[in-house]
């Protein structure tokens, strides 16, 4: 018998909504299980009997992903390695300006730095050099950018992410997630921007791009620099903080719209550590 929600509320539970399980009714509770594998167990008003019952049956819906929610990062991460599968290891050294390497078993593999660490890419995927375990949508980045990063270095040359075609609709997620954070955490504290951004692996780059208050060079991947320029509040002129992270305008050889975003927030999480 499969365990719909309804099923399971209507054939199994109480029904007395006692909010003993911490959800505020019984069908609360009926979709938690079903659609996110809440443990049945978690009902103290059922019988062990009936628990142990139902796991195989819940087991084998779970598996075959009835009525569960869609992981969409884990989707994201399979495709992302489906992608970079596609594409050779000998390839890689040239186009992501990493490092080939062999391993001590001997075989081969290529050294990727990614921001202050480095993730080793071999025939049968990648991971983190210094054995931690890799942040599932820092993997899905790496891969999409093992599938697509092109050859192509930084020329130099600074364009901001909403002059790169079909931005549009990600406009409001970088002031959201980007801009935003960073005006309001470091308005009126520089100083602490630039701590931060040596802290973070910047390095000062006056000359870089427009004029600003700070400007800080970071280099998350080989051929993937970011720019961010700061240009502290000015009360006494009625000017407010400003913030932005330009990127070289080779970008779109080697990231993903998706992955834009993601680096640039990226570097707001690292500029935010110690908050
Ligand atoms: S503890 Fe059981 S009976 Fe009480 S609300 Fe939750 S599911 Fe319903």
């Amino acid at each position: 018998m499969a365990l719909s929600v309804v099923s399971l509320y209507r054939d199994v539970l109480p029904r007395t909504n006692c909010r003993d399980c911490g959800f505020s009714t019984c069908m609360a509770f009926a979709a938690a299980v079903v659609a996110d594998q809440h443990p049945l167990s978690g009902c103290p008003h059922l019988s062990r009997e009936t628990v142990e019952r139902l796991a195989p049956e819940l087991a084998a819906q779970y598996a075959d992903h009835r009525w569960t929610r869609r992981d969409m990062q884990q989707d994201a991460l399979v495709y992302a390695r489906e992608r970079a599968a596609k594409t050779g290891l000998t390839d890689l050294p040239g186009r992501l300006g990493a490092e080939p390497m062999t391993l001590p078993d001997g075989s081969a593999a290529v050294r990727l730095p990614f921001w202050d660490k480095a993730v080793l890419i071999t025939e049968k995927g990648m991971t983190a050099e210094d054995g931690s375990e890799l942040p599932r949508l820092s993997a899905t980045f790496l891969y999409n950018h093992l599938a697509q990063g092109g050859s192509r270095p930084p020329t130099g040359k600074w364009i901001g992410f909403e002059s790169i075609k079909n931005t549009v609709s990600k406009q409001k997620s970088m002031q959201a997630h980007v801009v935003s954070p960073l005006v309001k955490r470091f308005s009126g504290r520089v100083g602490l921007l630039k701590e931060r951004a040596l802290k973070a692996g910047g390095v000062e780059a006056a000359g870089e791009g427009p004029t600003a208050d700070l400007s800080f060079l970071f280099r998350p991947l080989p051929r993937v620099p970011l720019l961010l320029l700061f240009w502290d509040a000015a009360p006494e002129d009625g000017m407010e903080a400003e913030a932005k992270v330009l990127l070289d305008e080779t970008i779109t050889e080697h990231l993903d719209i998706e992955s834009m975003l993601f680096l640039c927030e990226n570097l707001v999480e690292r500029l935010s550590a110690g908050d």
